[in-house]
């Protein structure tokens, strides 16, 4: 009887890893085709300065919307993108759609908003990279200090002397960068002084604890003092709570997003969202 259940249980588990692999190969036919479909849009989470309040840029965040399965998740298919190459027709659409409302935004009355793209690993490896990017720029009219690349930590340190001239080549063209989930890779400090970096964000992880978690909340002012020494703009990512912000006010982060200030909107949403936050309050006169 024991053997039969094995036996059973055995069957069961292979259904269900071909479910998957099915399932698997099913969202990878769909994801070549989303983008001639215009399945994906670009949202925008609001960064705001830590001071003034003030909305001073935005981070294009991809959202695939599926025919029949709905909203999925970048978590679940920027991996698979990368696996099967589509991530590089996808982030060259990215890097130009951002471009794109970037440049509306520069020609309207946000004249400064940054717009910051995430760069994946194969992008910042395929040779013409800096090309790529010199074209979205072109093609938009955008000033390239408008435009920021976000690549994490573990990419920047996968080859750190490839990264060097790769990271000098852009940074001649005048764009920003930006080190994102700054504390889940392994980057050395000595390294990290040698990629022109613009900014670096702190990772979500290091700030979910805080101020209840005495020790995340030092670990979190040791990383921005270190950024600081580095000259590095300091973003703190994933703040939610108007206790986590307090206790950010003490320290030199620049600026802040999250939650806690707002999720990713659609373009024209966040249009609203940084209209209503930067307007001047005119002095009142008695
Ligand atoms: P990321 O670049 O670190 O982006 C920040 C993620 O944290 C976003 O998730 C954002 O919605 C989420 N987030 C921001 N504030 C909060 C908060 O207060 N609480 C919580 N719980 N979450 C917050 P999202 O949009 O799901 O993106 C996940 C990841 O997918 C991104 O992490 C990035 O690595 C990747 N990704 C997104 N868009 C692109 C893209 O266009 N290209 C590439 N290569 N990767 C992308
Ligand atoms: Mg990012
Ligand atoms: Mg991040
Ligand atoms: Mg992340």
């Amino acid at each position: 009887q024991a053997k039969q259940q094995g036996g059973a249980e055995i069957c069961f588990y292979s259904k269900n890893i071909n479910s998957n692999l099915q399932e698997r190969l099913e969202l990878e036919t769909d994801l070549h085709n989303a983008l001639n479909n215009n399945e994906f849009q670009l949202y925008y989470q609001p960064k705001v300065d830590l001071l003034s309040k003030r909305v001073v840029g935005a981070e294009a965040l991809l959202r695939w919307i599926h025919p029949q399965k709905g909203f999925i998740s970048p978590e679940q298919f920027i991996p698979l993108a990368e696996e099967t190459g589509l991530i590089l027709k996808i982030g060259d659409w990215v890097l130009n759609d951002a471009c794109h409302q970037a440049a509306l935004w520069h020609r309207s009355d946000m004249s400064d908003i940054k717009v910051s793209v995430n760069v994946s690993g194969q992008q910042f490896k395929e040779s013409g990279y800096i090309e790529h990017v010199n074209r979205a720029l072109k093609r938009s009219d955008l000033p390239p200090s408008l435009l920021m690349l976000e690549m994490t930590e573990s990419l920047a340190m996968d080859n750190v002397e490839t990264s060097i001239e790769l990271l000098n080549g852009l940074k001649q063209q005048g764009v920003g960068l930006s080190i994102d989930d700054f504390g889940t890779g392994y980057s050395s400090l000595s390294y990290l002084k040698r990629f022109p970096l613009d900014e670096l964000k702190v990772d979500r992880s290091f700030i979910t604890g805080i101020p209840e978690n005495e020790e995340e909340a030092q670990i979190v002012q040791a990383i921005i003092a270190m950024a600081k020494a580095l000259r590095l703009s300091v973003v703190i990512e994933g703040v939610e709570t108007e206790a986590q912000l307090n206790l950010l006010q003490l320290t030199q982060s620049d600026l802040i997003q999250g939650y806690y200030f707002s999720k990713p909107l659609k373009a024209d949403q966040f249009e609203a969202y940084a209209r209503t936050m930067n307007d001047e309050v005119p002095e009142s006169v008695y």
